[in-house]
């Protein structure tokens, strides 16, 4: 059965930025306004995240690395809302499937904060033989969430992942772009024992200064703002794209679709086919855009590692999206 989960588990979580990017959603969701991650070796030796959300009660400490535990589901309605989301409950408890887990936390009325270790779901000592019991210690009120060795249990998957280089790239891209969507949070990432982080964005910024940090100043510079509401199709998206001709090697993306990093492979596709007509010394677009649906016309069949997502309506939608940045475009540019 360990190895079902562990296989699972290896499904669900099939590298360090997916893992990440759960950990962050999870970050946000405990309503933290600074988080700060760190890496080495790409992620696979350590990837560790530190917030200041509100902690997790001692009491949730046994169950939070159960499968299909989550603190988030309170009606029973909710369910077609929140499965939107992907797969509920599931984060932790694959992430404790094939790495060594732990999680410090404090809630701001706890007089102390509690550190736990895990495996394959369950509270486990920090030394083969100890007790499993979280242990008291010091601690900022928030949460730290180590997965450290990950998949030392799955040996194809670990040699799958040599470049360590790469894992840190794509990393460093998960966070940077949860730091533009959400501006009011400061992300920092760093490399473990690294002096300078990566990527450091401050409080009460904005998406378009963090841009600017993460893509260069040139390239905010290029950008205009674009805002549209569907209301036919209970869609509503904004953003910023890219209206002049600039030096990049390729395009960009940073989409959000109810609040969550996706792909969308129709999206980019008809995106990069309109500036190639009307822009075609910036063919190379760069798109930044927050799109909201109503959740329940969003497709929750998919695959759960695929970031892409399909949704109802697609055509009309992709088809607002690229006459609001034509018209933006042809009245910047005349
Ligand atoms: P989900 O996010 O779908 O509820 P997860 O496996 O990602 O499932 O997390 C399980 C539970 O652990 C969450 O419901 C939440 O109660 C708790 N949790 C996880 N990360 C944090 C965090 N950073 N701060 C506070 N609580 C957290
Ligand atoms: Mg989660």
């Amino acid at each position: 059965e360990t190895v079902i989960n562990r296989i699972a588990a290896g499904e669900i979580i099939n590298r360090p930025s997916n893992a990440l990017k759960e950990l962050i959603e999870n970050s946000l969701d405990a309503g933290a306004t600074s988080i700060t991650v760190t890496v080495k070796d790409g992620g696979i030796k350590l990837l560790q995240i530190q917030d200041n959300g509100h902690g997790i009660r001692t009491e949730d400490l046994p169950l939070v690395c159960e499968r299909f535990t989550t603190s988030k589901l309170k009606i029973y309605e909710d369910l077609s809302t929140i499965q939107t989301y992907g797969f509920r409950g599931e984060a932790l408890a694959s992430i404790s499937h094939v790495s060594h887990l732990s999680i410090t936390t404090k809630q701001a009325d706890s007089e102390c904060a509690y550190k736990a270790h895990y495996s394959d779901g369950k509270l486990a000592p920090a030394k083969p033989g100890g007790n499993s019991d979280p242990e008291p210690c010091a601690g900022n009120n928030g949460t730290i969430i180590a997965a450290e060795d990950l998949f030392y249990n799955i040996p194809s998957r670990k040699n799958a992942l040599k470049n360590t280089r790469d894992e840190y790239n794509r990393i460093y891209e998960v966070a940077s772009r949860y730091a533009i969507h959400n501006a009011s949070v400061a992300f920092t990432c760093r490399k473990l024992g690294a002096t300078k982080p990566d990527l450091c964005t401050q409080q009460n910024s904005s998406a378009i200064n963090n841009i600017g940090q993460v893509f260069g100043a040139k390239i905010a510079a290029s950008l205009v703002e674009i805002s549209y509401e569907c209301k036919d199709l209970d869609a509503s998206f904004s953003g910023y794209v890219s209206s002049a001709s600039h030096e990049m090697h390729k395009s960009v993306f940073l989409l959000f679709i109810n609040h969550r990093l996706v792909d969308h492979t129709p999206i980019k596709r008809a995106v990069e086919s309109l500036y190639s007509s009307v822009l075609p010394k910036a063919s190379r677009p760069f798109v930044y855009l927050d799109l909201r649906i109503k959740p329940e016309n969003v497709d929750v069949n998919v695959h759960p590692t695929k970031r892409e997502v399909r949704f109802l309506n697609e055509d009309s939608i992709v088809g607002a999206i690229v006459d609001c940045i034509h018209k933006k475009l042809t009245s910047t540019n005349n």
